[in-house]
């Protein structure tokens, strides 16, 4: 049976002699595996179209679960994803958290949208990090865990002062932060950006400009949860890790 699919290519892989096998991410369908044959040879019209992060619009056959390329063309390349080191980095996270944090049946057209704006956000200049962070707060949402943040996960108490645990669920009030020992005490500013991710749709992000102590603070209680209640040891993770943490690639050590 013919299918034809917009889709973003979330994941490629050498296959075989000059082919490829690229994993879409598409609005009708949701992720679906994709043999181009061919793909690997230089003079291939479908080369480009293999890469990762190509918008396309893909034409395939499928029988059982692999699709085989009948025709294609691409929609965007996002060429400035692929310009600097850190863009490429963040973009590479971003589909690699579609690729192994969501299930088949949970990747539908919300999903696909808030990946189009992500990348689309990154290509446009806008700080990386807070993309993730709101990336990172739609993943675990379409996922199935979503942190609670606007109470205290465990008695549901809505004011004061609260503290985040990843292994509590979320906000942990005065009373029950003893339940966490690692349970941890945020800037107001963190709270709030938590909260507005929480709710916040991937298309609606201006420019958010956040003070270093803030985009650290966020990074640290995304990696806590995610650590906590996905545990994926993603490739592109390790990464960015040293990037967020500031390790200096390109200074000499001293
Ligand atoms: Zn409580």
């Amino acid at each position: 049976m013919l299918y034809r699919t917009e889709g973003i290519v979330i994941r490629s892989i050498d296959h075989g002699e000059g082919n490829k096998i690229v994993t879409i991410l598409s609005p009708s369908i949701g992720k679906q595996g994709i043999v181009i044959r061919g793909a690997r040879k230089p003079k291939s019209r479908y080369a480009s179209l293999a890469q990762l992060f190509t918008l396309g619009d893909f034409s395939f056959y499928k029988g059982g679960g692999l699709g085989s390329l009948n025709s294609g063309e691409i929609i965007d390349s996002y060429r400035g994803l692929r310009e600097g080191l850190d863009q490429a980095a963040y973009a590479s996270y971003l589909v690699e958290l579609c690729d192994r944090a969501i299930q088949d049946e949970d990747a539908g057209a919300f999903l696909y949208h808030q990946l189009h704006a992500g990348l689309t956000a990154i290509s446009e200049g806008k700080d990386p990090r807070i993309v993730a962070r709101l990336f990172e707060m739609k993943i675990a949402a379409i996922a199935g865990y979503a942190p609670m943040l606007d109470a205290c996960a465990n008695c549901g108490r809505e004011d004061g002062t609260f503290y985040f645990s990843a292994a509590g669920g979320g906000a942990l009030c005065a009373l029950c932060r003893h339940r966490d020992p690692r349970a941890m005490e945020l800037e107001d500013g963190v709270w709030k950006l938590l909260r507005v991710f929480s709710a916040m749709d991937m298309r609606r992000l201006g420019n958010i400009a956040v003070k270093e102590s803030t985009a650290k603070q966020l990074e640290t209680v995304m990696r806590r949860w995610f650590d906590h209640h996905m545990a994926l040891n993603l490739k592109s993770r390790h990464f960015l890790d040293q990037w967020e943490r500031g390790e200096d690639f390109f200074k000499p050590v001293p």
